[in-house]
This record gives C-alpha cells, structure tokens and sequence, in this order.
C-alpha cells in the first residue's frame, strides 16, 4: 500500500503480476477491480471462463483485512485453496465437510489476520456463531460467486443464498462483489433485488464464446449420433455428455467404454467418493468423457473440454449457454453439440406439466422451454440467436451449423395445414387426441393396428401426407412447436392446437420451415429437370 495507506490502482497491476504471473488484464477485469478496491459494490456478468476469480481475488489481496468468499461450490474448495496457495496466497475455507479441529485452525487464522481469502458455503452464515466470528474479524470484501443462486426460480437455486442480503445491514461498509456467468436481464434484476445491491454498478461482459462452435442436429440414434462425432472430430478429447437422466447417464458411459473411450458416469445417485474420484480423474487425466446429468459442471475449471454434447434438450437456454460454456475455456476451438427430438420437447412438458409451484411457476418453465426450442429450430445464426436472448446484439458468426451450412427453408403452409387439421378433426369429430406417432401414421396413410383399431382409416385426412417422410413430418411438428402453433400436453404427449393454430387453418398465415437434413440432401440428389 501508498504511504497513505490508500490501495492505488497500481498495486492491482502489481498483484496480476507478481502474484498471479499474467502480463495484463482481461476484458472488464481491471475496471471491476478498481471498483470494488475503491470500496463499491458491483454486480458482475460474464461468461464461464472470462476470469471472475480475479475480480475478486485482487481486491481482497490490494485491501486491508480479509476476503471473504461465498461460494456454493463445496467440493472445489480445496482446490480452489490448493491453488492459492501454490501461489503465496493466505486462504481458507469453512464448510461441512471438516471437523471441528480444521474449522478451529482456519478461525483463529482469521481471526489473527493471517488469511487472505476465506471461503464459506452459503449455509454457514445462517450460523450465528459464523457471523460472530466474521464480527471480530477484519473483512476487506464480500464476494458472492455463482450468484444467480438467489434467483428463486433459476436452475441451480439455493434457499441459503436468500441469507445474503442481511450482509449488507449488517457490514454496511463492507463492499460486495456478486459474480454470475448467467445473464437474461430478468435474472440480472433478480439477483440485484434479491441480494440488495440497489447501489452496485453493473459490469455486463460480452457473452460471446467465438471459439465455441454451436451445432444443433435432429435425435435419430443419438448414442451412435455422438460415437460418429467423437470418432470423426474428437477422438482423444476430454469432453462432457450431458443426459436428463441418471439411468440414460449410466447407459451412454457404458456404450462409450465399450467403444474404446474413457467415459466416465456422473451424477447424483452416485456414491459420493465415486464421483469426487470420477472428477478427479476427468480433471487430472487427459481425453476423459464424463457422462453426467447437469448435476455436475458448475465451477469445474478444466481448460481443454474440447466438447460439450447433449443427448437430450436443456431446460432452458441459459441452461444450455452455462453447460456449453464449459467447452473451451483456453480459448481453443471446441464442439458444442446437442441432439433433439419431439420426444425431447413431450417429456419436458410432462415435467412441466406435473412439477410443483404455481401456474405462473409452470408458464415460466413453458416460456423457457419454448426459447430453448426456438433455438432449436432456428433458421438463422444460432449464436445471434443465443446472444439476443442475453440482450446482447452481434452479426452472422460463420461458426456454427446454420452459418457452416444454412438451411433451406421452404414453404411448410400445407403441410402444416394438413397437419393442424388432421388435430382438429379427431379432435371436433371423434373427440380424440393423439401423440405425433399416430398424427403421421394418419397423414401418411399407414394402416397400422391402432389406426385400424380407431378406425382412422376412414378420415377424409387418412394418406393426404405422403408427400414427406416420417422423419420430414416429425420435423414439422417440431417446428410447429417451436413456432407456437401447436403445443404437446399430458403424460402421452398429445398434440394440441393453440391459439394461433387458427391462422393457419384459416390461410392468413404462411408457414416457412426449415428443410431437414435428409430433405436436402434428397433434393440435392434429385435429377434437375
Ligand atoms: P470464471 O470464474 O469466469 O469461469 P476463472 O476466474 O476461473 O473464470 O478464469 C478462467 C481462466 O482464465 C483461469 O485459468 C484463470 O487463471 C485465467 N485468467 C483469468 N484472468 C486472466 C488474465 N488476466 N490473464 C491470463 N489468464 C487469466
Ligand atoms: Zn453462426
């Protein structure tokens, strides 16, 4: 510190390199840490790997007094202090998972200023006998990481982080940092109210991750999907496999050790010695896969995941955006590939349709998912479509598969047409509803058991649809869907009309669709005439 004891910009640039080693700042850094050295507090975007530790990390070494550090992260504690240390850092942790011994060290090292940082799991300052301790301690910041935990109905949210806000009655001088890689602005809002930080300044990042290539493709075989990509574009590569499920997490890790590659299962039901020892080999080894449901990913630093995949839809896209943002993080080109299919999009719904809170909970979690399908089935640059849902504006990026490759749209008004009122008329006529499965059957004029046993054989719609083929007409659904032209309900998944199906239905509406794949490539085949 100056003379005066007043912390200078300077010592800042002093700590990135004698303490961390870099030669100069990241985007963003140096502001955020000239902010909160000067006692302020902010409120920090940016995505997953664009160096949010040090925005933190540097002010806590730069002012007087100790750091203090929450963080959900539990099992990366130790290594996040492992590596401070390695650096000549004086940090520490308290949490669940230590004895009464190690607490003691780590408080009377607090307490005698002989720490740097200290990290604390949220939960621990619902402890009075915690916030007694930080009370005859010296506290130069508060640091909230991850914090878009406090959003009650975000993805990863924790009813410990709600404790936060009281932080500031009770260290009113204390400055606040709160970190998040989680961007919409309704979330930013949140946090900001949530955590009462009406006073903290916004530091809002791009989002974009260039190096990141988005690709999105329909779900036919999606474990021999992913096999052909990994095989052609990843072999070797450590990467990660999302799964919804802990038994379809289970099956893939066991497909992909059969085939040759170190895959790994990740996931809650898991014995928790053997996912930290599943994690520390993904980690520590090269070219590991860990299959996992979205349970594991969040703080996970691993520099060289050259792949994320999903085999089955996100919730939402800032879902999407977090796990993909894993892939990449040294900034070398990396895969970021999702399959999907209808059925993807029926049971989502269910789970919508069944989960707890109230109808405007329920529109949310529908109003997320219809973004994440809209994501889907764009016809235009995915990642301008990923970036304007962040509120944030960019231009074609040539990096991902609708830039690589455009698809052809053509136009789907009579199909849809078709479609829609095949819906209807079992609808108004028989008072029935179906899933897709039977709807295309229908349209495609298959007299398979369930149509004879409805007797679907004899609607005017049987065989008007044999212009496409099964897989072209699972991708009309899917883009109805996405369009919002119809909708799925129910545990079957049946297929419903919606408010704007009428548009259609009564030709005031055209209907473009993007070509599928395998309908380019037909029409590609196709002699010209
Ligand atoms: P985030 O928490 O935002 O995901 P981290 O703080 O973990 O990101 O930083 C990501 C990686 O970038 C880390 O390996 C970190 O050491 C590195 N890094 C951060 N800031 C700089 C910098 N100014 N110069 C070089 N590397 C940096
Ligand atoms: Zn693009």
């Amino acid at each position: 510190t100056s003379p005066e004891n007043v912390p200078e910009v300077s010592d800042a640039s002093r700590v990135l390199h004698r303490v961390f080693g870099y030669t100069s700042f990241r985007e963003g850094q140096q502001e955020i840490i000239e902010h909160v050295v000067a006692g302020r507090d902010a409120l920090v975007l940016m995505p997953t790997g664009g160096g949010k530790s040090l925005c933190y990390q540097i002010p806590a070494l730069v002012r007087e007094g100790v750091g203090v550090v929450v963080s959900p992260l539990i099992a990366l504690m130790q290594d996040q202090v492992d590596a401070l240390t390695a650096l000549g850092v004086r940090a520490g942790f308290l949490n669940s998972t230590q004895d009464h011994d190690e607490r003691r060290q780590v408080e009377s090292a607090f307490l005698a200023g002989e720490l740097d940082l200290l990290y604390l799991a949220p939960e621990r300052l619902r402890v009075e006998s915690t916030l007694r301790l930080l009370d005859r301690g010296a506290i130069s910041l508060f640091a909230i990481d991850e914090a878009h935990c406090v959003a009650q109905w975000g993805h990863d949210f924790r009813p410990d982080y709600l404790a936060l806000s009281t932080l500031h009655e009770r260290w009113p001088t204390v400055p606040r940092i709160a970190l998040t890689a989680t961007a919409t602005e309704a979330t930013h809002a949140e946090i900001a109210s949530r955590l009462n930080l009406g006073e903290a300044r916004h530091f809002v990042a791009s989002f974009d991750r260039p190096n990141i290539q988005y690709r999105i493709e329909p779900k036919n075989e999606p474990r021999r999907q992913l096999l052909k990509l990994l095989r052609t574009e990843h072999p070797g590569d450590a990467g990660i496999v999302y799964c919804l499920s802990r038994a379809s997490v289970e099956k893939t890790a066991a497909f992909l050790a059969e085939n040759g590659f170190q895959a790994l299962p990740y996931h809650a039901g898991l014995d928790a010695r053997v996912r930290a020892a599943n994690q520390a080999r993904f980690l520590r080894e090269d070219g590991v896969i860990m299959v996992a449901t979205i349970a594991f990913g969040m703080g996970i630093d691993k520099p060289d995941v050259r792949f994320v995949a999903h085999l089955d839809l996100p919730k939402s896209v800032e879902g999407y955006y977090q796990e993909t943002g894993r892939a990449g993080r040294d900034g070398l080109p990396s895969t970021a590939w999702l399959a999907y299919g209808l059925q993807d999009v029926v049971q989502q719904r269910k789970m919508i349709d069944t989960s707890e809170g109230d109808a405007a909970h329920q529109r949310r979690l529908g109003s997320h998912l219809d973004a994440m399908l809209a994501l889907c089935e764009a016809v235009e640059c995915r990642r301008v479509q990923l970036l304007a849902y962040f509120g944030q504006r960019s231009t074609a990026c040539g990096n991902c598969d609708t830039c690589l490759s455009p698809p052809e749209s053509w136009d789907g008004t009579v199909a849809a047409q078709k479609l829609l009122s095949t819906v209807l008329r079992l609808q108004r006529e028989r008072r029935q509803k179906f899933g897709a499965g039977q709807i295309i059957d229908i349209l495609l004029g298959k007299k398979t058991p369930k149509v004879i046993q409805h007797d679907h054989a004899s609607l005017t719609v049987f065989g008007v649809g044999t212009e496409l083929s099964e897989s072209e007409w699972r991708g009309v659904v899917r883009q109805l869907l996405a369009q919002g032209l119809l909708t799925v309900e129910g545990d079957y998944g049946t297929l419903v009309l919606t408010d704007t199906s009428a548009e259609v239905l009564g030709r005031q509406r055209q209907v473009p669709l993007r070509r599928e794949p395998e309908r380019a490539a037909r029409a590609a085949k196709a002699p010209k005439a």
